[in-house]
């Protein structure tokens, strides 16, 4: 007799040379009115990412049974060796992803009267709690227990199994409940099962480098790539670009083995360093936040905000272990404030107005002394909608660090967006400052 699982590996292998490919369907008519927002498709794309499996495509649909098959059957055409679902477990009649995947693989449904034993007692517990019981639950208990014959079932976190089915001469479906806590909770059963396993060392992980520049336009980037590309053979390599808020991550990955791979990798790397190193922020993946804190690790910080309201104590004090190092803030909005609090010289403010160079020196030196720090920032800024002139236009944004041994380090941007991205964005570029200011130059 063949064997489904490896007919399927062969085929899917010697078709393209590639690794394994899946797909996720997603179910729920509530993500597609808008009302919920999909947790499981990023997750399951991320596990999956980690495991060295290329994700080809995520798919979602309503609870409607023609949909969810026809969502089966594109991605097995697409071809992809994995399929995942999510949702559609539960007993009532839109909970239809068991008899469809059913179907889908030519599995007639059978009530497994082990799983039906299990989810009664998990229900008995239930009903003993909340005072339930009866028929209507017999019968929701029978639903969940009717399974694809041959289907795999794994152990419900809540009360619906989930199931891997191997589709003869077709993929591996995964059949997951939609909640996330059951959905996370039950994974790594689905990846111990033997459909799983085989198609799981097929696929090494891939080698990944995560950089993140701040500063640097996504044009720059996208010539040094165009330009490495012509010289340096780069088809192995998957080159993902991403600019999120003010940060643009470049993801490079790569099957190791894959000959010239690693080699090409290593050179696109370098290249981007020497061109646009004092961009790079890490290279390593080390978020910002991780990176300020340590950097601030033996400082006091002062600060003195007036258009982030607060938003850079915030972000720096949501870490734990923040008290440290931050020795406080002081939101000084408005500009008696400034002056009572941070003896910013009222004549400074009438002379250059409060977002200004000049006051936002005056804020942090005010910091560094209010709070007897060797580290203040201050950020005065138009943040908007209204207050622009011409002259300072809105997201024209003041920033100054200052440090005890003397360092000054300012910049003055028109930042982009409304209201929100400004406070943001200035957030972020104060942060940047702090890095640049604490971190060795060689
Ligand atoms: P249940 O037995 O709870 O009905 P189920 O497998 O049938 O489980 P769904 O009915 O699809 O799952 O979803 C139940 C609930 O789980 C949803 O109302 C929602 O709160 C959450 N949920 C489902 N899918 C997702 C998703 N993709 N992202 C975030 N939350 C989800
Ligand atoms: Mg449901």
């Amino acid at each position: 007799m063949s064997d489904p699982v490896s007919d399927i590996g062969e085929t899917a292998e010697s078709a393209s040379g590639r690794g394994v490919r899946a797909g996720i369907v997603v179910t729920g008519s509530e993500l597609l009115t808008g009302q919920l927002r999909d947790l499981n498709g990023p997750w399951l794309a991320g596990q999956l990412g980690a495991l060295g499996i290329e994700v080809a495509e995520i798919v979602v649909v309503g609870d409607r049974p023609d949909d969810l098959a026809g969502a089966l059957r594109f991605l097995a055409d697409a071809p992809v060796d994995l399929i995942v679902t999510s949702g559609g477990l539960g007993p009532t009649a839109d909970d239809v992803t068991a008899e469809v995947v059913g179907g889908f693989a030519g599995l007639p449904m059978v009530l497994d009267p082990d799983m039906e034993a299990h989810i009664a007692e998990i229900l008995r517990r239930f009903a003993a709690r909340r005072g339930f019981a009866g028929p209507a639950l017999d019968a929701a208990n029978r639903k969940q227990a009717t399974v694809p014959s041959g289907a795999i079932l794994l152990n419900p976190v809540g009360t619906a199994p989930g199931l891997v089915v191997a589709v003869p001469g077709g993929p591996v479906v995964v059949v997951l409940p939609g909640p996330p806590r059951e959905l996370h909770g039950m994974w790594d059963d689905a990846l111990a099962t033997p459909p799983l396993t085989e198609l799981l060392v097929r696929t090494p992980p891939f080698a990944a480098v995560h950089l993140r520049m701040y500063g640097l336009p996504e044009s720059e980037i996208a010539q040094t790539l165009r330009e490495v590309g012509a010289e340096v053979d780069l088809r192995d390599v998957e080159i993902t670009t991403c600019l999120r808020r003010s940060e643009l991550e470049i993801d490079l990955r790569y099957r190791p083995g894959t000959p010239g791979s690693e080699a090409a990798c290593d050179k696109l790397v370098a290249e981007i360093e020497r061109r646009h190193g004092s961009y790079l922020v890490a290279t390593d993946g080390t978020p910002t936040d991780e990176q300020v804190a340590q950097l601030l690790a033996g400082h006091r910080i002062g600060l003195a905000e007036s258009c982030t309201g607060g938003l850079l104590a915030g972000r720096l004090t949501n870490r734990p272990g923040s008290s440290d190092y931050v020795a406080g803030g002081v939101v000084s909005y408005s500009n008696e404030s400034k002056v009572a609090l941070l003896g910013v010289p009222a004549e400074l403010i009438e002379q250059y107005g409060a977002v200004s160079p000049q006051v936002a020196r005056a804020m942090a030196d005010g910091a560094l002394r209010v709070f007897d720090a060797d580290i203040a920032v201050a950020i005065t800024g138009v943040a908007g909608p209204g207050g622009g002139t011409e002259e300072k236009p809105v997201g024209y944004v003041c920033f100054c660090v200052v440090t005890s041994e003397g360092q000054v380090r300012e910049a003055s941007p028109v930042l982009p967006g409304g209201r929100t991205d400004i406070r943001e964005r200035s957030t972020d570029l104060a942060m940047h400052l702090i890095r640049r200011t604490l971190t060795p130059t060689p």
